[in-house]
């Protein structure tokens, strides 16, 4: 196999099988050939030949064309054997609901998973609490202790932890909610989001007010000025990143089962809107590797490889329904949930790196074109793969009711088949840049795991190379800078080509955003990056348009603002 000095770092220093001595008992091609005959094992369920499929999975991982989640790669085939990354579990608004899902959560986090919760349905601070007589905390004090359990379990595991903490914008203690993370070191472990309701959009647009509801009594406690909570949301999100918005109507619009329940969360990058107590496996395929052909003219069509990618699509549907039957499930509640609905997420990574291989700048309109073009292919590939599994394996359990059942609609083994996960890790390993975003330098220097690794965009360096203009002292300014602005040796073509994400205007990674959506059952994760000297009002430039181009969550992220957003946390992982 061919993998990158990071590559290795990072697979040996989290994925690879070790004894209790924590002496590395396999190689990377050991790791993949674990993960493909665990998975494998399902066929035999359905009386297929499980070896077969054992080699054609192995065959595209080691390919790097395609790879699962990490918990996929990291537990296959072990005791723990959880591969499943996204995660959502109900907080009821009582003691014992709140403590049992903390212990559930933890179980979750040991297995590498990351899980979101709604704490919407908790009483507001300074609500009574009828079994003691005292007064109740409120829901940003539980997430608190949320916040501390992750704090202390992550460090006998393998991962960071990261958690996603929602709030309706009409639970009365939303103000306090939107302001927490602007105090240094609060709920470090988690990415917070508004769930904000049609409603208040109406509102906000007509310059009016919203009912604030108590979720215990379903009373309307009073109203408050859309506007005014949106400047608090503007403020924070422009000072921290936090919180994000998920726009939870237009969510459930799309929920496929919604007579098996309501959607109030997503997993914890926002990719994955899901019910409580569903799971979800991801796998995303490395675009950079269906480009077929050098460019000598010809339309961008022709350039890519169309049949291998729908040979390849097939097979990743495969595998991940497969993983559904093989996980060894944390709770049986998640079993059950998750076994009804058999949602699985493919998606993409490396989309920047095929539309430099295209020559297409990553904010020109071909690209947003050509972006709606591969992620449509993408999804009724997955949904005829789906399909014809179901043909076999049957539909999903809940699928009376759900919204496939319907006279012209496909008859599918799976809930939704794609998600736009961020990739964070699985874009190291596989050395393409991470889910739909632009490069975010072209040299730089990498934390990975304690070592500072310095690196370069091979692509750049190729060009740089092929058209004569590479050397030593340029590399030097690239490195300084980590762009090509301003560099005069480069000509224009290529820093048009090389454009970095925060050389692109907000509204342009919307853009991005909206078109992968566009064909994509569960949500996109994607950074909206904004300069430093970005004002509030982009902030609310971007959330405004978000909403109309009708994506079903927006982060943002201003360069060097207070702290980094969980988003990227796999990356310095
Ligand atoms: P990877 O590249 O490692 O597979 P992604 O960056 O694509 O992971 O993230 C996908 C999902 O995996 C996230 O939305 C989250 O649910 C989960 N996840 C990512 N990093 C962590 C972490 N450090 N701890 C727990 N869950 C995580």
């Amino acid at each position: 196999m061919e993998l990158t000095e990071n590559a290795l770092k990072v697979l040996h220093a989290r994925y690879l099988l070790r004894d209790e001595k924590g002496v590395c008992l396999e190689t990377p091609e050991d790791m993949f050939r674990r993960v493909a005959r665990n998975i494998a094992g399902a066929e035999r369920l359905y009386g297929e030949d499980a070896s077969y499929w054992e080699d054609r999975f192995y065959e595209l991982m080691t390919s790097l064309k395609f790879l699962p989640n990490s918990p996929a790669l990291m537990n296959a085939g072990k005791s723990i054997g959880q591969l499943a990354a996204c995660f959502v579990l109900p907080v009821e608004d009582s003691m014992k609901s709140i403590f049992d899902t903390l212990k559930n959560a933890a179980l979750i986090l040991q297995s590498g998973g990351g899980t979101g919760f709604s704490f919407s349905r908790l009483r507001p601070r300074a609500d009574i609490v009828r079994s003691t007589g005292g007064i109740a905390s409120g829901p940003v004090s539980f997430m608190k202790i949320y916040n501390t359990a992750t704090e202390v379990i992550k460090q006998g595991g393998a991962r960071r932890g990261a958690n996603m903490g929602i709030l309706r914008i009409d639970h009365p203690d939303i103000i306090e909610f939107i302001r927490v993370k602007r105090r240094e070191g609060e709920l470090t472990n988690f990415n917070i989001s508004v769930a904000v309701t049609d409603e208040f959009m109406e509102a906000l647009k007509n310059e009016g007010e919203y009912n604030l509801r108590n979720p215990r009594s379903g009373e309307i406690i009073g109203s408050i000025k859309a506007k005014a909570v949106f400047n608090e949301i503007i403020e924070s999100a422009w000072e921290t990143g936090d919180p994000g918005l998920i726009f939870i109507d237009r969510i459930n619009r799309a929920n496929p089962t919604p007579h098996i329940g309501q959607i109030e969360s997503t997993n914890p990058c926002g990719e994955q809107p899901l019910l409580p107590y569903e799971a979800c496996v991801l796998g995303s395929i490395n675009l950079s590797k269906y480009i077929k052909t050098e460019d000598r003219g010809q339309k961008t069509e022709d350039r890519i490889d169309w049949d291998m990618l729908a040979e390849d699509i097939k097979i990743a549907v495969r595998f991940l329904d497969d993983s559904i039957d093989v996980n060894i499930y944390p709770l049986p509640e998640i079993e059950k949930m998750h076994k009804g609905n058999r949602k699985i997420g493919l998606g993409v990574m490396g989309w920047a790196d095929m539309l430099i291989l295209l020559g297409i700048p990553y904010n020109h309109k071909r690209a947003f074109e050509f972006a709606r073009k591969i992620m449509k292919f993408i999804r009724d590939k997955s949904k005829e793969a789906s399909e014809e599994l179901a043909k076999k394996r049957g539909v999903f359990p809940n699928f009376k009711g759900s919204i496939y059942d319907a006279p012209d609609m496909p008859k599918v083994r799976n809930a939704t088949t794609t998600t736009i996960a961020p990739t964070g890790t699985l874009s190291i390993i596989a050395d393409c840049s991470s889910g739909i975003e632009p490069l975010f330098a072209i040299a730089y220097k990498r934390l990975v795991l304690d070592t500072e690794l310095y690196e370069v965009n091979k692509y750049f360096v190729r060009i740089a190379e092929k058209r004569g203009f590479y050397s030593e002292s340029l590399m030097n300014k690239v490195f300084k800078k980590g762009n090509l602005k301003g560099i005069k040796e480069i000509p224009m073509d290529v820093k048009r080509l090389f454009k970095t994400a925060l050389e692109i205007p907000p509204e342009d990674h919307i853009e991005m955003q909206a078109a992968f959506q566009e064909y994509t059952d569960n949500a996109v994760s994607k950074t909206i990056n904004l300069p430093n000297k970005a004002k509030k009002e982009d902030v609310e430039k971007a959330f405004i348009l978000a909403y109309d181009k009708g994506v079903k969550g927006i982060t943002v992220f201003r360069y060097g603002a207070k702290k980094g957003t969980l988003v990227k946390i796999a990356d310095s992982d």
